[in-house]
Order: structure tokens, then C-alpha cells, then sequence
């Protein structure tokens, strides 16, 4: 039980944001501090400009939305009003405007399986229709790669990924390769947004992943084998979450509870109203 307590994960997340001013001058939000306190909620990121940054040329979404979040359950619109989720971004205008990816392109993503755990390809694949099924955004896996999870990615990787956004990137990987993983960390994740070029909004063009795949694989071999993969699952979810711009609530129910730990399985109604709402942004014009 010791080792149980131990292993309660606590998060880092990556609230890890970028916008443009001017011809493409970067901003990157530094990672947000979610610490061992019950009482952690994320805070406002620390701005750290960036300037080394270039951009794809620009191409056009499907000028509609690829798919439509699933129906809230009874009790989300309260829940909604309530609040019982967290953007991970807000709009800089506006406070109740979430950050979101444009609902009319495919979020591509490639997988770094370097620590992955056994089966677990699979079960990621679960847990991205989760959060397909949950948001309607679509996603497309674009197959492996070996880049490294970062503190500050590059968002425009041409020579490793071609003329376009790089795919999101979900790396196992373990604290030696990450300094901000720690041992008792299940990994971190967020997105990064960058100005629409309706310049009056910020959207989400790419994100990434650090799983801790040593931490994990312990803290399940601790639980009864046929319990495993629905823990896994589970903290996957949480991830996948992070990557579609929701950060940690204080509700155990949720999977995005900020001590979650693979213990609520499934959706609650606030993880479900927050999906909704980030996968319901509007459509972007060619960027
Ligand atoms: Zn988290």
C-alpha cells in the first residue's frame, strides 16, 4: 500500500501554447505547475518567447466540421455551467472560449513506442476513440517515429514530417530522456496553439505526449492482471484529454481528476461536457 500511495500519479501538464505576432514572432507557455497538492489546479503558464520558428504553407480544412461530439448525458449542461472541467487554454478576449483544434482537419499523430508497454499499441488506439467518440475530432495515425518528447517541440519539423503541422507526438518515454517526468509521474502532455489567421483567435496546430512507461508498467503490475488494461486505458484517456485542451479538475470521478491514477475507468458527466466543448470549435480558414 505504500507503494500504492507512492505511485499516485500527479501530472505535470504541459499548458504548453504558442502564438504569432507579427510574421510568426513565438510565444511558448511554459509547463504549468500541477503539483502534489490536493489543492493543484493548473495556473496561469509562464510566457517564454520563442522566435525560431517557421510555418507550413497553408492549407484548407473540409470547411465543415469532420464529426460532431457525442450527446451530453443528462446532468452535463449542468455540469457545463458548473464548470466541473478545465480548458487548458483559454482565448486571451474571452475567458469562457476554450482553445481547441479546428474540427475540420484530422489531428495526424505518430507514436514513439520506445518504453511502450506490451499490448499497449492497442489500447491507445482505445483510448483515442474515446476521446474521438467523446469530442468528434478525428484522428489519424500517422504511424511510428523516433523523435523525443521536449520541453519546447519544434511545431514545424519539415525534413521529418513534410510541408504541414507536425503530427501530434505520444512518446513513451521515462525520466532519463525527460527531465520534468518523474518517478512517480505517469507522464505529461499538452498542445500547442498558434494564432488563427483570422488573428482573433488561437487554435491548436500539434501537441505531444511524454508517457512515463516505467512508472506505469510498475504501478499496473501492482493490480490484477484482468484490471490492467482498463487502468491503462484509462490513464491514456487522461492524456489524450490534455491533448484536446482540458486540464485537471478536482473531482475524483473525472479522468481528468488531477490525481487520477487509472481508478475511474470511464467517463464522468464533467470529462464528457468538457470533451464536448473542445471538440465544438469553430472551423479556421486556410493556415
Ligand atoms: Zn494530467
Amino acid at each position: 500500500m505504500i507503494r500504492w500511495s507512492t505511485l499516485r500519479w500527479i501530472g505535470i501538464v504541459l499548458a504548453i501554447s504558442a502564438l504569432t505576432v507579427g510574421a510568426f514572432y513565438w510565444s511558448s507557455l511554459a509547463p504549468s505547475g500541477d503539483s502534489r497538492s490536493a489543492a493543484s489546479r493548473t495556473t496561469a503558464p509562464r510566457e517564454a518567447n520563442r522566435t525560431d520558428h517557421d510555418s507550413p504553407t497553408p492549407t484548407s480544412g473540409a470547411g465543415h466540421p469532420l464529426g460532431r461530439p457525442a450527446p451530453l448525458p443528462p446532468g452535463a449542461d449542468q455540469m457545463k455551467a458548473g464548470r466541473d472541467f478545465e480548458f487548458l487554454t483559454i482565448q486571451a478576449n474571452d475567458p469562457s472560449t476554450p482553445v481547441t483544434y479546428d474540427p475540420c482537419r484530422p489531428i495526424h499523430y505518430v507514436v514513439n513506442d520506445r518504453t511502450a508497454l506490451p499490448g499497449s499499441r492497442q489500447v491507445l488506439r482505445d483510448a483515442i476513440q474515446q476521446v474521438s467518440t467523446a469530442t468528434g475530432l478525428v484522428f489519424v495515425d500517422d504511424g511510428a517515429t523516433n523523435e523525443v518528447p521536449v520541453i519546447k517541440r519544434e511545431l514545424f519539423q519539415p525534413q521529418r514530417y513534410g510541408d504541414r503541422w507536425a503530427p501530434v507526438l505520444l512518446a513513451w518515454s521515462d525520466e532519463a530522456e525527460l527531465s520534468i517526468l518523474t518517478p512517480d509521474s505517469f507522464g505529461s502532455g499538452g498542445s500547442y496553439a498558434v494564432t488563427s489567421p483570422t488573428r482573433s483567435r488561437r487554435v491548436y496546430v500539434t501537441g505531444e505526449v511524454a508517457f512515463n512507461g516505467p512508472t506505469i508498467a510498475a504501478d499496473l503490475a501492482t493490480f490484477p492482471a484482468e484490471q490492467r488494461t482498463a487502468r491503462l486505458r484509462a490513464i491514456l484517456m487522461h492524456y489524450v484529454g490534455h491533448i484536446v485542451g482540458l486540464t485537471h479538475t478536482n473531482d475524483i470521478k473525472n479522468i481528468l481528476y488531477h490525481g487520477h491514477d487509472g481508478r475511474a475507468t470511464e467517463w464522468a458527466v464533467g470529462d464528457l461536457a468538457g470533451l464536448n466543448a473542445v471538440g465544438s470549435g469553430p472551423c479556421e480558414p486556410p493556415m
